[in-house]
């Protein structure tokens, strides 16, 4: 089935920290000349899509804040909505406080008279110690929903290292309360959902691309819609004939994405 929409990873899948990988250029080109519509999307709740669209733009591939960028701070604000959430407290950074604000009422500490509907975990890299105090005393005392903005444990940085992401600030409170977040981004299906209906495709119309196998393919295949996994990120080849879940396609990197996606037409 010919592809209408193609949801892209960043990190590992277009660049690699400052780097652009090769080829991308030509692959957008290719993609905005056949009108197949991309989306950029992140699991990571710590920037805001301005910071994303900067990126991309600055590497010369056409783009548009509003249309081409997704986070999952957009799909906790649909899945909140859904569940008729009004009332929250959120551990995370000031830009996701401040994307939440307009549609819900947040509240600034712990008061068990206060009663609120959910706690919401995002990737926080201004955490501090009352915030997670605050958020478990809510957890112990109310019946209220835990939300995780995505479940990544760990977050990659330069030289191959990592920095503590929002699985581990849950994990961290789970163990504290006994209580399990709800997780959305990859590899919950939900933002295959929500942007399937954003852009009025089919699931079949829809190829998701990146580069990491545990969200990125795993996304792909909780959603039934096709998979593309890069090697040009933290998968190798031996990774991918390992893991339980099978990618529709391998390639070593979106430098090849125009010739496959021809062949698939
Ligand atoms: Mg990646």
């Amino acid at each position: 089935m010919k592809k209408k929409l193609i949801i892209f990873d960043m990190d590992g899948t277009i660049y690699l920290g400052k780097d652009l990988l090769p080829g991308v250029l030509d692959t957008f080109k290719y993609l905005y000349d056949k009108e197949i519509e991309y989306v950029f999307f992140t699991n990571n709740s710590s920037h805001d899509l301005e910071f994303y669209y900067k990126k991309i733009s600055n590497f010369g591939i056409r783009c548009d804040l509003r249309h081409n960028f997704y986070s999952s701070t957009e799909v906790t604000i649909s899945y909140l909505h859904k569940k008729n959430v009004k009332k929250i407290y959120v551990v995370g950074n000031k830009c996701l406080k401040d994307k939440l604000s307009p549609h819900f009422k947040l509240v600034d500490k712990y008061d068990s008279k206060n009663k609120i509907d959910a706690v919401v975990c995002g990737f926080s890299t201004e955490l501090i110690y009352q915030e997670l105090k605050d958020a478990c005393l809510y957890l112990q005392t109310q019946d209220i929903e835990f939300i995780a903005t995505n479940g990544d444990y760990r977050c990659p940085i330069e030289d191959g290292l990592y920095i503590p992401d929002c699985g581990g600030m849950c994990e961290w409170m789970r163990l504290c309360t006994g209580k399990k977040a709800t997780v959305l981004g990859k590899p919950n299906p939900e933002i295959i959902d929500y942007l399937a209906d954003q852009f009025r495709v089919k699931k079949d119309q829809i190829l998701v691309v990146g580069d990491r196998l545990y969200t990125d393919i795993l996304v792909g295949v909780n959603a039934k819609v096709d998979t593309l996994c890069v090697l040009s990120g933290e998968s190798s080849i031996d990774d991918v004939e390992q893991y339980a879940y099978k990618p529709s396609y391998v390639l070593d990197s979106i430098k090849e994405l125009p010739e496959l996606l021809e062949e698939i037409k």
